[in-house]
């Protein structure tokens, strides 16, 4: 199949005084001084209603960015009707055609509409230019061209044909419409959850998470620019519960695309089982879910590239990624210098607003998670089986700022060394250096969750042993780096456990869900 060669696009630095940073920077200021009116987009057509929910950004909750329409149940059956109406074309579209608006949308993001997803995710979600620009431009312009590539090689994988007869396989869309449930932390991934089974061929009706609806929006539009017909994607805001209760009882739902917390995903699941005897077929299931990420270091980790994993993967976005350092394991004899070096890294970390590019920490998304956060860390305090030993202010006066984190936990059982906090909050739990495989094989244990972790050594048998111990832990294993920043096309992301069904995103195992093969064999 002759497809543009996928590359991963280039990240931009917004270096100081550089034309780019001008550029986003007076993008966020334009963004910030108009009211947006967010509809929801069913059938190609924008949806308002009289139920207009504000938008604030995280980092200045008082600031109002817009509204959102939120709709009620009827709107989810018209999104369905939509879908399934558009699905008559759609499903029958030559693929190179699917391809080509997806790979536009990609150029979009790229070129003209880079600053304006990127400003979106900043002030709706709270994230630095850096973290903006490697989610809502780079990682989503990767899924849109990875995908496209993957799709080709699915196509590509056929049976043998014996003398006589000629096999193949046809790949279907699914016979019905996805069902995508998108989360706020990453704007590439609400992208890519609706984007990946339509690129399959299949309607989709797309809920994203009201904490996001603003990129969201903002995705929205470039599909359309792109040449993405009427009703193929269908944007709807309103709650978990509405959109499930008519979603969840309709004939021809055929799959979800789910990225979220590990709870809601089980209830869904528990949901689906339930009415499964509704269904023309058994629904597909994908989901990726919470996670409580590992470092683990042994004597021979060097203590400097380990406290800048410790640094970055646990505070980058505030920690709000599902990838993110929450538990670290160091061993008695580096402790002292990893704490040291870690320690002059933090203190030049500087937390504010988005708009000032030099903080590093942003504020957390709303004031639910703030309170859940704070509790975790106030626990900490008075507990006798933690100490905060840096950060561990927290106010929500202006923005939900939580500082950077750190608890040392005298157990490795501790609540923040096993539970998702999902903020800014990194646990150590230091360990007596010959008791390293007991402390495996509590942290193996504690991993309910296995999305993410990393091992830090210079030991080859170490590594060796620390990987094949913890060989179901992670879905993303990081041997000397951080456990964040999985590319696509380099680090299929996903993982299983309490984490995921683990079809790794951008990839063709995450595509081959959104295909229901027809094998023919014809003789001649
Ligand atoms: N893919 C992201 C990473 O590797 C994390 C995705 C998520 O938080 O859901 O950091």
């Amino acid at each position: 199949f002759n497809v543009p060669v996928a590359k991963n696009e280039p990240v931009r630095t917004y270096a100081p005084g550089s034309d780019e940073r001008k550029k986003l920077q007076a993008k966020l200021a334009e963004m910030r001084s108009v009211e947006m009116e967010l509809p929801m987009v069913i059938g190609g057509n924008e949806v308002t209603t009289d139920r207009r929910k504000r938008i604030a950004p995280p980092h200045d909750h008082k600031h109002t960015l817009g509204y959102f329409s939120e709709g009620d149940a009827s709107h989810v059956q018209m999104a369905i009707d939509a879908a399934l109406e558009a699905r008559k074309e759609w499903a029958n579209m030559g693929w190179q055609h699917r391809a080509a608006i997806f790979l536009k949308a990609a150029d979009l993001i790229a070129g003209p509409y880079r600053d304006k997803m990127n400003a979106a995710t900043m002030l709706g979600q709270g994230k630095n230019a850096f973290q903006a620009e490697i989610d809502s431009a780079c990682e989503i312009i990767d899924f849109l061209r990875f995908g496209v590539k993957c799709m080709t090689e699915i196509y590509e994988i056929q049976p043998e044909s014996a003398a006589g007869i000629w096999n193949y396989n046809e790949y279907r869309p699914l016979e019905g419409f996805v069902f995508a449930l998108t989360p706020f932390n990453f704007t590439a991934i609400a992208g890519n959850l609706p984007s990946a089974p339509a690129m399959m061929g299949n309607v989709v009706v797309w809920k994203p998470s009201n904490t996001a609806v603003y990129s969201a929006a903002v995705i929205m539009e470039v599909l359309r620019e792109a040449g993405l017909p009427a009703g193929v994607v269908n944007l709807v805001h309103v709650s978990g519960p509405v959109a499930g209760d008519v979603i969840f009882n309709h004939a021809e739902f055929a799959g979800i695309h789910f990225t979220g917390s590990t709870e809601v995903f089980q209830r869904i699941w528990k949901t689906i089982g339930e009415n499964i005897y509704k269904y023309k077929s058994y629904p597909r299931i994908v989901g990726e879910t919470g996670g409580k990420d590992f470092i683990f270091a042994d004597p021979t980790a060097d203590p400097q590239s380990l406290a800048v994993a410790m640094l970055r993967g646990a505070f980058e976005y505030q920690g709000q990624k599902c990838s993110a350092a929450s538990r670290v394991y160091v061993p008695e004899s580096i402790w002292d210098e990893v704490k040291e070096r870690f320690g002059k890294m933090l203190a030049t970390v500087k937390m504010g607003p988005v708009e000032d590019f030099t903080n590093f920490v942003n504020a957390v998304i709303d004031e639910k998670s703030f309170d859940k956060i704070a509790a975790y860390i106030d626990g900490a305090k008075k507990s006798p089986d933690a100490e905060v030993i840096f950060g561990g202010g927290c106010d929500k006066s202006v923005g939900y700022f939580v500082e950077p984190t750190v608890i040392l936990a005298k157990k490795p059982d501790y609540v923040t060394m096993v539970e998702e906090i999902f903020g800014p909050v990194l646990t150590v739990f230091v360990y007596e250096d010959e008791k390293m495989d007991e402390t495996m094989k509590v942290l193996d244990k504690t991993s309910i969750y296995a999305l993410t972790g990393a091992i830090f050594s210079q030991n080859r048998y170490n590594i060796e042993k620390m990987a094949k111990f913890l060989e179901n832990s992670a879905g993303n294993f990081y041997i000397n780096d951080k456990p964040t920043g999985a590319v696509v096309g380099q680090q299929p992301f996903g993982g299983s456990r309490g984490s995921g069904t683990n079809d790794k995103a951008g990839s063709v195992f995450n595509l081959l869900r959104w295909t229901s093969i027809r094998t023919v064999k014809e003789t001649f």
